[in-house]
Parts: C-alpha cells; sequence; structure tokens
C-alpha cells in the first residue's frame, strides 16, 4: 500500500512539473522556454506558439497568427479559418482578381460595371484620363492615357478629330460634338452652322460648307431639275398627288435670295431661306441657293413643289 501511495505521489508530481509547460498549438512540443501567445478575437481561444515554430509556420495574412495544419488558400493567400470565412464575403479586386482583405477604391459610373480596386493595384496600375478608373490595359490616343473601354468608345472632334474628355459641345440633332477650339475658332457651315473644320470646302460662291454638306453638294442646276423631276414622280405615284407643273428652277444667290424673302410676310428675318417659290402671272417658278446638299435639296424642292 505505501509503495503504490508513492509510486501514486511521484507519477502526481512528475506531471504536475510536466504540464505548467505550455504546449505549442502548432508543433505540440512542450514549451520550456520563450513563447507566443495568442487569443482569437471572435472565440477569445488562447493559442500558444514556441519560438521555432513563430518563425518557421505560414502566418495568416491577415490577422498574421502563425498557421498549424489547418491553413484556408485563396487566391495564393493563406488564412486562418476566421480570416478565411471573413475574407470569403469581402469584394473582390477587378484588376487582381484577388478578394480584398484591406482598403480598396470603388469605381463607379454610369453603364459600366462596379470596380472595386486593391489598394496595392491602385498604385500599380495607369488610370484613364477619360473614366479615371485604374486600368490593366491602357492605350495612349492623342497622349491620352485610354482604359480598352474608353478608348474603344472614344468621342473625337468632328472638326478637327482631337479626342475629347473635357468640356465638348454637342449638336443634338446631328450627334456631333466639337472641342472648344473648333467651337469658338471655326467658321460656320454656310449651310448647317455647324463648325466647318478639316475636310470643309468653298463653294462656288465663296460660302463655306462642312465636309458633310460640302461632299454632296449640288452644283449643277440640271442635277437639281433631275432631283424635281424624281420628287414630282415620287409624289404623284406615292400620295395621288398632281400639282402644276413648275415653269422653272433656277439657282439664286444668297443676297438675292434675302431680298426677295423679305416680301414674304412668313420669312422671320433671321436666315436666308434655302429655297423659295415665285408667281409670275400664272407661271411658278422655285428658286434654290446654289450648291445645297443633296438631301436638303430634296426637301426645299419637295416643301416649295407642294406649296406653290
Ligand atoms: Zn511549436
Ligand atoms: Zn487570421
Ligand atoms: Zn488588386
Ligand atoms: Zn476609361
Ligand atoms: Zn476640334
Ligand atoms: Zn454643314
Amino acid at each position: 500500500m505505501k509503495h503504490i501511495l508513492i509510486s501514486f505521489l511521484t507519477l502526481f508530481f512528475f506531471c504536475s512539473a510536466r504540464s505548467s509547460d505550455p504546449v505549442c498549438s502548432i508543433c505540440g512540443a512542450r514549451i520550456t522556454s520563450d513563447y507566443f501567445k495568442y487569443t482569437l478575437s471572435g472565440s477569445g481561444e488562447e493559442i500558444i506558439v514556441c519560438a521555432d515554430c513563430q518563425t518557421k509556420a505560414i502566418k495568416c495574412s491577415i490577422c498574421g497568427i502563425p498557421l498549424g495544419k489547418q491553413v484556408f488558400n485563396l487566391d495564393d493567400r493563406q488564412y486562418c479559418s476566421q480570416c478565411f470565412y471573413k475574407v470569403l464575403s469581402r469584394p473582390v479586386c477587378g484588376l487582381c482578381n484577388k478578394r480584398i482583405p484591406g482598403n480598396y477604391t470603388t469605381y463607379t459610373a454610369a453603364g459600366r460595371d462596379i470596380l472595386h480596386v486593391c489598394e496595392s493595384c491602385e498604385s500599380l496600375y495607369a488610370k484613364c484620363d477619360c473614366c479615371g478608373r485604374p486600368a490593366l490595359y491602357t492605350e495612349i490616343i492623342d497622349s491620352k492615357t485610354l482604359c480598352r473601354n474608353c478608348a474603344s468608345t472614344v468621342i473625337r472632334c468632328k472638326a478637327c478629330g482631337a479626342v475629347l474628355l473635357d468640356k465638348i459641345y454637342r449638336y443634338n440633332i446631328y450627334n456631333y460634338t466639337y472641342c472648344s477650339d473648333c467651337e469658338k475658332n471655326l467658321p460656320r457651315c454656310a449651310v448647317c452652322n455647324l463648325p466647318a473644320g478639316k475636310g470643309s470646302r468653298t463653294l462656288s460662291d465663296g460660302r463655306i460648307a462642312c465636309t458633310d454638306c460640302g461632299a454632296t453638294a449640288v452644283g449643277s442646276i440640271d442635277a437639281v431639275i433631275k432631283i424635281y423631276q424624281l420628287i414630282k414622280g415620287f409624289l404623284y405615284a406615292g400620295y395621288g398627288m398632281k400639282i402644276r407643273e413648275v415653269a422653272g428652277i433656277e439657282f439664286c444667290s444668297l443676297e438675292k435670295m434675302r431680298l426677295l424673302a423679305s416680301d414674304v410676310s412668313t420669312y422671320d428675318n433671321r436666315s436666308v431661306p434655302q429655297g423659295l417659290f415665285r408667281k409670275d402671272n400664272d407661271s411658278v417658278k422655285i428658286l434654290v441657293q446654289p450648291e445645297l446638299p443633296r438631301n436638303l435639296l430634296v426637301g426645299v424642292i419637295a416643301h416649295e413643289y407642294a406649296n406653290q
């Protein structure tokens, strides 16, 4: 009995001496020297790590605790279980495609997906001069850095071709845009009144026509008469409109047009009419500005012909 009692006490002392040394949560060894103690923020559980494991073990990329056998991998990063589940609910960086444990910037723009960018991508990638977003791929156009999206939908000045980023002048009827330089300084097209830039031409009477208006300008009276014949046929075939034949179609200079228009009560005096009809006794003549763009001329002749 005595022997048993001594054995029991020996065992007791042996055990109690050993159990006072902490056990490393990673390698499981009793720690007799310095060790590190971590308290898990969520559960309050304490983790003790020996000095050796402290230096050698992989650390959680968020909280920094050394990781044992249970390592959670995501996007080439290692996490403890707590941080892993937290990071799963974090946004993904649109550039490096990794979940963002830390700070990030969110970019929103009409018609574009929301973009979250992690801090390292934010400082690494160039920003688009147009939309302001950092982008993996950028192009330099007119010395402006543009993301692929903006480069593909780039708006250029209709007159000089420059890429427009800041202030633009838009003419909604035409859906044309101009830079402020062209808007302010270019002569106006005599036909459409838009800035006449590259490719514009001077018409036979000295008026300037923009590229569009100049391209289809009808300069010969024969061509104008042909258009009149087509309109006449079209109105008759399509609408059964039989309107009396006009005695003639003539070009009329802008000065003469302005003068004639001043007799017409409906004329507003602000602009020179593009066409007019003149009654002489019983015959009617149509007068049109020289070198109007074809489509406009069709409208002008049809209007004057139907309203004679
Ligand atoms: Zn250890
Ligand atoms: Zn962690
Ligand atoms: Zn990133
Ligand atoms: Zn952009
Ligand atoms: Zn311009
Ligand atoms: Zn024009």
